[in-house]
């Protein structure tokens, strides 16, 4: 469905506040809650009016926001570490998170110190530190990019991308 497609939504300021779909995002159109920044191709039609789907859409008028610091998740682990064990390198769907530094040494559970890693190099590693199991990481682990998002599957909207770079 055409109507649930994906947009960007703007602060007035046209700082990236969020994503909603074509249907809500027609609405705050129709209601002069915002304007339609970038159109798509593609129509909608109503009994009396057409109009093309917006694709990012900015609001009249700005909106506070306070910026929330991504919470960490072992799914927000997984995809900053795009599904890869951070020490062996390998992709698996069926991947543990390893704290860098030991959870029973005193490591926290934060981005900082939790990452990807494969069931093998997990047990290699154990209730070691990387510097004692010499493994070494192939990222260093950190709070993802604010990007991540508004990214749909892992992707940004090529019409985004230009809105994107404030984050
Ligand atoms: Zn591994």
């Amino acid at each position: 469905m055409i109507t649930q497609n994906p947009v960007l939504v703007l602060n007035q300021n046209y700082q990236p506040l969020n994503i909603c779909n074509v249907k809500r995002a027609l609405a705050l159109i129709l209601l002069e809650k915002a304007e339609s920044t970038v159109d798509g191709q593609e129509l909608i039609k109503s009994p009396t009016q057409s109009f093309n789907i917006p694709i990012v859409i900015r609001l009249m008028s700005y909106i506070h926001k306070p910026i929330h610091p991504k919470k960490i998740s072992r799914q927000g682990v997984l995809s900053r570490d795009k599904n890869t064990c951070q020490y062996c390198g390998m992709s698996s769907e069926s991947l543990t998170l390893d704290h860098i530094i030991p959870k029973s040494r005193g490591g926290k559970h934060t981005w900082e110190n939790v990452v990807a890693a494969c069931i093998k190099c997990n047990h290699k590693k154990a209730g070691s530190t990387p510097q004692e199991a010499k493994m070494k990481l192939i990222n260093k682990a950190k709070k993802p990019n604010t990007d991540s998002n508004y990214m749909i599957k892992g992707k940004t909207v090529k019409e985004w991308k230009p809105f994107l770079i404030s984050v």
